[in-house]
């Protein structure tokens, strides 16, 4: 199949040569028969400068050959989407064309791409229509339209990129057909999860470390790669690959141990990962946790509003009562707490807590320190004396790496050894090790753990606009979000993966407070509302027009983006 650029386009590309920059807005609005694609310019750049203009493709998914079993449910439409997004990514990245100009003239781009498949509104599939956010950058010297620079921009560079990445025939179709499997598989295994009461589960063969500190790539060179340990082992059937062996984490305590740099970490941030699935070749594709799941760490400096933090916190100097607490900017153990709230509040199912984030102090209190510092002295009840009813007051899983202290072997239902990067299962050994030293240590809740309250946070104060715009949603990586003036630190919400969700979280707060105007949910409910509004009406109806860069987040991370507007 050929592309064939229209002649209209062609003609009236041709009709701006020499003209000023602003010239190029007469494309906007207007649509082209890019056959087989229908392409529409939805917003022109301004300058040579500012962001590439912004088309929307769209291509008729079944009239062009693919298959109708590619698409024809949702699991299958998310796995297609994801993989011509990354075709596209990667076959821009490769070409060679060079387009001469200004600025970002002849810059093409769609959306950016992690290690997880998330829905994206940069390549969305409805009604057997493949809808693409497609970003191209009209090219000019100086402030001049070059015509003939733009014309071979479509067609010697953009045309090439989507014959490559979006026409069958160019298309490998068994790399497709893998890309539904994966996505599939994942699936099932999350369902396996809820069946089998299990928080998460990490199958044979999988390869956990990431190639460095800020990379999320898979390590390449002499990993190990995960093997369940005798005595925590269980088979699941996925439809795709068949019999799978693995580790499943129990809803239980689990407790993670061993020596430093055993890879104890490396465990625990793969199954934190996999709330989302992963992509075919990350290595963490057979692993899934439940989707509710919540990283908790500490996090000092940030602020709280109005929360009940007396199951962990007796009275503090000089705050009158911790029934309902506010700081603009918390201590570590005091955020680590309120973090642990807040994600029961968010209906987590599962809380992951890494000794190398958490706060000691919150942790443990051991006994030598219970004879030196007398409990009236000491506000904070540390989480070992709540862990065990914390799961079952809640119904949450707890999974804990805790390598420097014994004292949680007593609480915990499955104690895992990482040695050399391969779990062992050693329960039975800690429960003799309790049993032979009891050790001193007295357990020091005297009230029960009050009820987590879906609270509600009265949004009117919070403005969005700045200066004469009246929103303004603006997204720094993923360690700030922007609203109007205010800025939200979210540089600690380790489960937030692509930029993208951090701006849909901005979106939703947004339509939140409209919400609130006549309605008195909970904080709570109404982001349920909206995120369930935004799966049938599509993501990008949470805000006036698709930027072709959002990406669905989850209710925890919204509602961890609004417990930190200060
Ligand atoms: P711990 O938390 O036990 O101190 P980490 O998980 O931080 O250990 O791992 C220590 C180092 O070993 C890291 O550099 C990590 O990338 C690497 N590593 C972790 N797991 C594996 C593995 N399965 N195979 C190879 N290297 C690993
Ligand atoms: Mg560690």
């Amino acid at each position: 199949m050929k592309i064939q650029m229209p002649s209209a386009l062609k003609k009236l590309i041709k009709s701006l040569k020499g003209r000023g920059y602003k010239a190029y807005k007469e494309l906007q609005g207007k649509s082209f028969e890019f056959s087989p694609f229908t392409v529409c310019f939805e917003h022109v750049q301004g300058d040579p400068f500012a962001q590439p203009t912004r088309l929307s493709v769209s291509l008729d998914l079944g009239a062009v050959g693919f298959p109708a079993i590619f698409f024809d449910t949702p699991t299958r439409c998310l796995a297609l989407e994801d993989f011509l997004l990354r075709e596209l990514n990667r076959n821009i990245k490769t070409s060679s064309v060079r387009i001469k100009g200004t600025g970002k003239s002849g810059v093409i781009a769609v959306q950016a791409v992690g290690q997880s498949i998330l829905c994206r509104s940069g390549a969305r599939i409805l009604g057997g229509k493949l809808n693409l956010i497609f970003f191209a950058g009209l090219p000019a010297g100086g402030r001049s339209i070059l015509e003939q620079e733009c014309l071979r921009m479509f067609e010697e560079a953009i045309q090439p990129v989507w014959a490559q990445s979006l026409l069958p025939e160019a298309l490998n179709f068994s790399r497709i057909e893998q890309a539904i499997a994966t996505l599939e598989d994942f699936s099932a295994l999350q369902m396996a999860l809820q069946e089998n009461d299990w928080s998460a589960f990490v199958s044979n063969g999988s390869l956990l470390p990431r190639s460095g500190g800020n990379s999320d790539l898979p390590l390449e060179e002499q990993a190990v790669l995960f093997q369940a340990p005798e005595g925590l082992s269980a088979w699941v059937e996925l439809p795709h690959a068949g019999q799978v062996q693995g580790m499943p984490v129990p809803k239980g305590i689990n407790l993670i141990v061993g020596g430093g740099f055993h890879g104890k970490s490396a465990l625990l941030k793969s199954i934190q990962s996999a709330i989302h699935p992963h992509v075919h070749g990350d290595g963490r594709e057979r692993i899934a946790t439940v989707s509710s799941a919540v990283k908790v760490r500490a996090e000092d400096g940030r602020p709280v509003q109005d929360i009940d933090l007396s199951g962990f916190m007796g009275d503090l100097p000089s705050v009158t009562s911790t029934r309902h607490f506010s700081t603009r900017s918390a201590s570590g153990s005091t955020s680590q707490a309120v973090n642990i709230i807040e994600a029961i509040e968010s209906g987590a199912e599962f809380l992951l807590m890494d000794e190398d984030t958490c706060a000691t102090n919150f942790m443990i209190r051991d006994a030598r320190m219970q004879a030196l510092i007398h409990t009236d002295m000491e506000p904070i009840t540390p989480f070992l004396d709540r862990a065990e009813e914390i799961h079952e007051k809640f119904g949450v899983g707890i999974l804990l790496v805790m390598g420097g202290c014994g004292d949680y072997f007593e609480p915990a239902s499955q104690v895992i050894a990482m040695e050399n990067f391969l779990p062992r299962l050693v329960t039975e050994e800690a429960k003799q090790i309790v049993q032979a030293e009891p050790g001193k240590r007295v357990k020091e809740t005297s009230q029960p753990f009050p009820t987590v309250l879906k609270r509600r946070r009265d949004l009117r104060a919070v403005d969005f606009s700045r200066g004469r715009k009246e929103i303004v949603i603006q997204t720094r990586g993923l360690s700030s979000l922007t609203l109007g003036d205010n800025e939200v630190e979210t540089h600690y919400l380790e489960q937030l993966q692509e930029e993208g969700q951090l701006m849909v979280c901005g979106w939703i707060l947004h339509r939140l407070k409209e919400l609130q105007v006549d309605s008195d949910l909970s904080d709570v409910k109404g982001l349920k509302k909206i995120i369930a509004d935004m799966e049938t009406e599509g993501l990008a109806s949470i805000a006036p027009y698709n930027t072709g860069l959002f990406v669905l987040p989850r209710l925890q991370e919204a509602l961890a983006v609004l417990n930190r507007i200060r």
